[in-house]
């Protein structure tokens, strides 16, 4: 298995640094390009407006996002991988797995590589735990990882020790998880089975994102782009969707409202046939690197005179 030229590329690009391969990025000395200096402040603006009105308790500054996350990691992202199956899982599909993983979120984090004082030059994907429905599902080396067949979700589906949730913990308190902060998972990497079935869908928040397993054998494991995963991955930065109904002149309090000057397409621009577009376009990266600039300001991860206008005030949605 396993063996085009392309392939070995690829996996090799997981174990070194992000962006290398087939991504371009624009220079992190660069300024904001002209066409979007309007445009990316709105998003951010738009961001904050729609994510109160539709997931208050998830809303953009309020809740715990990958960024977050790889600030509390120092470089490093605990992941709980998640196998709602009762196939295999061997230690070469293990490695795959987490190499296509950490290659797909590259296609993000190769934009924040040197810009504004983002202080980590790769980051990395440490996998901490494994949630299957039944030990033996798991072969090969299992000294890397816990290994948890006692926890479900609220669905039933496995999942790994809440109490090791950074998003239980945000507090820093993980005296309740067995292995203690170093055991903590960041996020979840779901590959489902039974919600899904066989089609090529996912969801994702930023406690983690669940993609279907059917994905993972008709695209993920060929270890070539995986365009659900690279849309579900922006959602875990606070991204919502982009959806265009045709509405004109909507305005940045509108949930339907489209970046101006953004392309046709664009990862976090989902058509009506779902997300497609394989690699993170100029446009995101530079969305990305925007919300960097405000998530650590706003976070004091970095201290500057900087200063943003807050979010206009929008009409109430009680109308
Ligand atoms: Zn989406």
């Amino acid at each position: 298995m396993f063996v085009s030229p392309l392939s070995v590329c690829i996996f090799g690009a997981a174990f070194l640094t992000l962006g290398n391969c087939r991504c371009q990025t624009d220079s992190p000395d660069a300024p904001i390009p002209e066409q979007w200096k309007q445009t990316l402040p709105q998003a951010w603006d738009n961001t904050v407006i729609r994510s109160l009105r539709e997931s208050p308790t998830r809303n953009l500054t309020g809740y715990a996002w990958t960024l977050d996350q790889v600030m509390d990691g120092k470089g490093t992202i605990n992941v709980c991988m998640r196998w709602d199956s009762n196939e295999t899982v061997t230690e070469t599909m293990r490695e795959q797995i987490l190499a296509e993983y950490t290659k797909i979120y590259g296609y993000w984090f190769q934009w924040l590589s040197g810009y504004d004082n983002f202080p980590f030059s790769q980051v990395n994907f440490n996998v901490v735990g494994w949630a299957v429905r039944d030990q033996n599902i798991l072969q090969g080396s299992l000294s890397s990882f816990d290994t948890y067949t006692n926890f479900s979700d609220e669905s039933g589906f496995p999942t790994c020790n809440p109490a090791c949730a950074y998003h239980n913990n945000l507090d820093g308190d993980y005296s309740e998880c067995p292995g203690g902060p170093e055991q903590r998972y960041h996020q979840f990497f779901f590959l489902d089975q039974g919600f899904w079935g066989d089609h090529n869908m996912g969801a994702a928040s930023g406690d983690g994102i669940d993609v279907s397993l059917y994905g993972w054998k008709t695209v993920g494991s060929k270890m070539d782009d995986w365009p659900i995963l690279v849309h579900e991955m922006g959602h875990t930065f606070g991204f919502l969707d982009y959806l265009d109904d045709g509405t004109t002149n909507p305005s940045v309090c509108d949930n339907v409202w489209i970046p101006p000057n953004s392309p046709s397409e664009f990862v976090m621009k989902p058509s009506d046939y779902g997300a497609h577009v394989p690699k993170v376009t100029e446009f995101e990266g530079w969305l990305l690197r925007y919300f960097w600039s405000r998530f650590s300001r706003l976070r004091g991860w970095q201290n500057t005179n900087t200063t943003y206008p807050p979010p206009p005030e929008c009409p109430s949605d009680s109308s």
